[in-house]
């Protein structure tokens, strides 16, 4: 289990380490990923004077994300893009991984000040960065998305997004403006996209996406009028597809792919 905080425990106790360079996570391998225990990473880590910032505790020891500049070398380590490691990652290691991105991502964009351009210091009590001339904070930024899939009887609508890297369909997904309710950014979204009127609205589970700070938010949505009109730029193709007879979908580790397992199980249990 993964416990988010910012505090170390005490200065003696054990830590494990995450490093992160230009987005991607130091793994052992091209196929597995873990926190590197403190023998190792003083072992193998190049750099020990690259900032640390404490980010939870796993296992009772507490986790610190270090910043290395570059994707240096490391002895029998890669350097790995942690989307292609999420299908192999339990519960626990995506968060500490993500959250670790995450913080990293949020320090790299906040060390200035935004209003009054003097640099930022790390607070000492909270997780935020703040400008002493303006006393301002800047805390880990969050993006937070709705993602629908709209369900009509037996079919639900996925969509190509123009820019999907292969040829598969998803859910419908977008950024909640600001002043927007969630519900009010599904609806638009949905309209926008597609020109889909959906009725009844039922809240299926969250993610963490740090690709870089999304939070996404999954519904189901009934349909309730209208006919796809896709919007041609970021929508190119959308249609009705039956629970037995779906395109190519993302994979279960996405919410998006949860979505529809979750509709596809429905319907086989009924059939
Ligand atoms: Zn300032």
């Amino acid at each position: 289990m993964f416990i988010p905080d910012h505090k170390p425990l005490s200065e003696a106790g054990d830590s494990c380490f995450i490093a992160v360079s230009q987005g991607q996570i130091l793994a052992p391998d091209q196929s597995s990923w873990a926190p590197l225990e403190e023998s190792t990473w003083r072992f193998s880590n190049p750099q020990l004077q690259a900032p640390q910032y404490c980010i939870g505790r796993y296992r009772g020891a507490d986790c610190f994300v270090v910043l290395i500049d570059d994707r240096p070398d490391v002895y029998g380590h890669h350097w790995i893009d942690l989307r292609r490691l999420m299908a192999l990652l339990d519960e626990a290691h995506y968060q500490m991984a993500a959250r670790a991105l995450q913080v990293i991502q949020w320090k790299l964009d906040h060390r200035f000040c935004g209003r009054c351009g003097a640099k930022t210091v790390s607070h000492r009590r909270e997780m935020a960065s703040h400008c002493d001339a303006c006393d301002l904070f800047f805390y880990p930024r969050l993006s937070p998305c709705v993602i629908v899939l709209i369900t009509r009887g037996d079919h639900c609508l996925l969509a190509r997004n123009a820019n999907f890297a292969g040829p598969f369909f998803s859910a419908l997904a977008g950024f909640i403006e600001a002043g927007e309710t969630i519900e009010g950014a599904l609806q638009r979204e949905v309209m926008e996209e597609v020109g889909i009127e959906v009725g009844q609205l039922k809240y299926f589970g969250s993610q963490s996406w740090p690709f870089p700070s999304q939070l996404m938010i999954g519904f189901h949505a009934a349909y309730a009028g209208g006919d796809i009109e896709v919007d041609g730029e970021e929508i190119v193709e959308a249609d009705w597809f039956r629970y037995d007879e779906l395109p190519q979908v993302p994979p279960e580790t996405s919410l998006a792919g949860q979505l529809i397992r979750h509709f596809v199980a429905q319907h086989n249990n009924i059939g």
